[in-house]
């Protein structure tokens, strides 16, 4: 028994993570390293074996910035990206700048951004007041954005690179058991309202004292998150350069349009990837209710479908021309037809209605503890994110994060949610109607 703030917390003899990106990998860590823990039995089950191909958490890149509007994330980033340069994963890690440019109304989130970074006192900063600033400092041909800045000591990391070194050192320490298979519901048991663990499709059963579930985009087909978290797809385009492209890019900064959502990221081996952080794609699916007990009741949410599910899948015509009309305008030498993307792919943020994180013990169950909403910006966390998981599990929520990891006392309809005024680009498409609209060839 260790106590809270509020109350006595007994510690689980067993616990059962579902799902290995960054939530669940680095609440496995957190948890072995903590003594509180040490005779707790950890078993980390995921539906694919790692890298898991169509995780979120697994991919070429991802930034590492403390440029948030939020100061608390600011703060957080900033302790996380001091272990990426020093002690975590710091091969994976390239401190290349970061250029966050806007020409709407998401200025005023660069702005706030900018605010919060100048007060972290030690970043390298500069303001970009025209395109023709825009331009120097990304070394690109034309300008994206009218106004921005750049953080010289933002940057971004291997992501599949940082997972592997990261998932490696865990197995090294012989404490947690890794499971391949497939969640199809967790153990409820509704008379008790408790939850002792998980039912893999296979049929085999996985029970522990203490069950957290962090599976990503994928959470809320085993928990009614309706009004709460949900899955949007995000595009990815990948496209081949020479090495000597390679070479002068590869020095350049990160460039993040915050108004259309558009971004490059600087290119590795010889690929680049432009990517959007938007209002993304929905796939409402209808579900048997994850919660009941009754087979005939069904929600719908929006869930993953991936190039697992669907190897020919490709992004909609809509983004791939998004992507080729912003590549065309900052870099015309690689917007010829003639210069395909090769590979495209379609990633799942778990958005909440703020951009915050969802870290709680469930309301109404016990013995099951949530760690998701990565809202498209929990990867640079890794670092950090299992220390402070681990904290709530123990009942200590963060200072700086009363208010936001909690459990909503309520849920908002999804077309009021106000995120965290970080996305651009189009709103309210649904994945479906858009792969309708035409052939989503590369
Ligand atoms: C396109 C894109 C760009 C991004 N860019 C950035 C960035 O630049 N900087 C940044 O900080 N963050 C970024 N993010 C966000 C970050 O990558 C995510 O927030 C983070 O990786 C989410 O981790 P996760 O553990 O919640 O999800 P995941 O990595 O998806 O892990 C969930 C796991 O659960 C497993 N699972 C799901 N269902 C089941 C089941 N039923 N049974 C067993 N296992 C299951 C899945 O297989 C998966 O491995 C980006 C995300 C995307 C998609």
């Amino acid at each position: 028994m260790v106590s809270s703030e509020n109350s006595p917390i007994e510690i689980p003899a067993s616990i059962l993570i579902i799902g290995s990106g960054v939530f669940g990998l680095s609440t496995a860590y957190s948890l072995c390293k903590n003594p509180l823990f040490k005779n707790t039995s950890i078993t980390l089950v995921d539906r694919q074996p790692f890298p898991v191909p169509d995780g979120s958490s697994i991919d070429t890149s991802r930034i590492i910035r403390p440029d948030y509007a939020s100061p608390p994330y600011t703060r957080l980033a900033s302790a996380a990206q001091a272990l990426w340069r020093t002690s975590f994963a710091p091969q994976h890690y390239h401190e290349n700048g970061l250029c966050i440019t806007a020409s709407g109304p998401e200025q005023k989130y660069v702005t706030s951004s900018l605010t919060n970074v100048q007060s972290l006192g030690t970043c390298k900063l500069e303001v970009l007041n025209s395109e023709d600033d825009i331009k120097r400092v990304t070394g690109l041909e034309n300008a994206s954005g009218s106004t921005g800045y750049v953080n010289w000591s933002s940057g971004w990391a291997d992501a599949e690179g940082a997972m592997r070194w990261f998932r490696s050192g865990i197995e090294k320490l012989n404490r947690v058991r890794f499971i391949t298979g497939t969640v199809t519901k967790l153990l409820i048991d509704h008379s008790t309202s408790l939850v002792s663990g998980a039912q893999l499709s296979d049929s085999r059963t996985i029970t522990a004292d203490l069950t957290i579930l962090a599976a990503g985009a994928w959470t809320p087909s085993l928990l009614d998150l309706r009004g709460i978290a949900k899955a949007t797809g995000q595009i990815l385009v990948y496209l081949p350069i020479t090495r000597s492209e390679n070479h002068k890019l590869s020095r350049n900064p990160t460039l993040l349009n915050l108004s259309t959502g558009l971004f490059l990221i600087p290119p590795s081996q010889n690929l680049l990837k432009v990517a959007r952080h938007g209002h993304g794609y929905t796939n409402p699916t209808t579900i048997p209710h994850p919660e009941s007990s009754d087979p005939n009741e069904t929600i719908t949410v929006s869930l993953p479908t991936t190039h697992i599910d669907d190897p020919s899948q490709s992004v909609p015509l809509e983004g791939q021309k998004a992507c080729r009309a912003f590549l065309s305008h900052i870099q015309p030498s690689f917007s010829s037809p003639n210069r395909p993307f090769t590979k495209t792919r379609i990633c799942w943020y778990t958005d909440t209605r703020t951009g915050d994180f969802l870290i709680s013990y469930h309301p109404k169950y016990r013995g099951l503890f949530v760690a998701t909403g990565g809202s498209g910006h929990a990867f640079k966390f890794l670092p950090v994110i299992g220390d402070k998981i681990v904290d709530c599990v123990l009942g200590n929520m963060p200072e700086d994060f009363k208010g936001k990891w909690e459990w909503p006392e309520n849920s908002v309809p999804e077309e009021e949610w106000e995120g965290d005024g970080s996305r651009g680009g189009p709103v309210g498409m649904v994945l479906r109607e858009e792969m309708a609209k035409g052939e989503s060839k590369l």
